[in-house]
């Protein structure tokens, strides 16, 4: 990745890259690496996943002890404890740094670094913003926490993925902030997907409402970037099937992680836990793989088979 960041100091302390995690973020994080000249090995317990990464090995087949970095983009705190458990803290040499940049839960965040930490090896919790378009391009935004010692350390690869890194302090401190930023999200999509549905209940332009909120006080992420509908934004989701995207099954994830570090800060959220309860519904109700855009076809009232156009 020219122009970013230098190769050289990176290459001085470490070259093999084992990248855990070809999904939807995984596999273009891993390539965009590739891409900057780094040695990287793609691992993922799927097949199908294996075939988005050039030579990508099952974690059993990988030669995890040859590796200085390991970079985790796994779904849930359960996957990572497990990649973590089977697989890397045994086969990692001393001295090895860990990233997770999955979005999982502050504690599970914390008790992986402090059984990476006794093993001598160095971990930061590293989630991400941005798309996979972001992570193709190394433009994410990461927030991390661990140890300045190990974040300086894991840096030169956080600049390679991302265009802005912040350390946010101690090990989990990444996750606290992603849960915070993720359930903002959730309840702007929330926003953003009622809104269209309102507007077209009420036989507005969607195309023109759609340039009036990008140009107005309505504007957000969500809506430039994941407008529910079709055709209105050629690249998102919507225009595409609702691929994802950010799958509404992890959507629900992050928005319930967020209600547990709001449990356990004492600090309620009642927007977060609405949000939270309407997107796990509907992933339960439909698998959630389709990006959480595909909400607005749940949320929009079909005209009834009277002929009405409202139930
Ligand atoms: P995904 O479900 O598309 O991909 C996850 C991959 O991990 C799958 O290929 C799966 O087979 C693999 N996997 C699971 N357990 C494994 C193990 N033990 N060892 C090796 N591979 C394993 O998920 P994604 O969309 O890439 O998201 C990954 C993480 O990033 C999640 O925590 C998500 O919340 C977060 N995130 C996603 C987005 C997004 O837009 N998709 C954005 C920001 C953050």
């Amino acid at each position: 990745m020219p122009g970013r960041w230098s190769a050289t100091e990176f290459e001085e302390s470490m070259t093999r890259i084992a990248f855990f995690g070809l999904g939807a973020m995984g596999a273009p994080m891993a390539s965009h690496l590739a891409a900057s000249g780094l040695d990287v090995t793609g691992v993922d317990v799927d097949p199908d996943a294996r075939s988005r990464f050039s030579g990508a090995v099952s974690p059993a087949e990988a030669e995890l002890g040859a590796a200085d970095l390991f970079i985790t983009m796994l779904p849930e705190g359960e996957n990572v404890r497990d990649a973590y458990e089977r697989w890397i803290l045994g086969a990692a040499h001393a001295g090895a740094v860990l990233i997770d940049c999955s979005t999982i839960d502050v504690e599970t965040a914390r008790s992986l670094n402090a059984a990476a930490s006794k093993r001598g090896l160095n971990q930061v919790d590293a989630p991400v913003s941005g798309g996979p378009e972001a992570a193709g391009s190394g433009g994410l935004s990461l927030m991390v926490g661990g140890r300045d010692a190990d974040v300086a350390l894991a840096r030169p690869v956080l600049v390679a993925l991302g265009a802005k890194i912040t350390h946010f302090g101690a090990p989990g401190s990444g996750q606290a902030a992603k849960a915070c930023h993720n359930m903002i999200c959730g309840i702007t999509a929330m926003a953003v997907l009622e809104g269209f549905a309102l507007a077209e209940a009420l036989g507005l332009d969607l195309a023109q409402f759609y340039q009036l909120c990008a140009g107005a006080a309505a504007q957000s992420w969500t809506l430039e970037n994941r407008c529910p509908i079709p055709g209105v934004v050629p690249e998102a989701p919507a225009s595409k099937g609702y691929a994802p995207g950010f799958a509404a099954r992890l959507m629900a994830k992050d928005l319930r992680l967020a209600q547990a570090a709001s449990e356990a800060a004492r600090q309620p959220a009642p927007f977060g836990a609405e949000a939270a309860r309407a997107f796990s519904a509907f992933a339960e109700a439909t698998g959630g793989n389709l990006d959480f855009s595909s909400y607005y076809t749940r949320l929009r009232v079909q005209p009834d088979d009277t002929g009405n156009d409202r139930q």
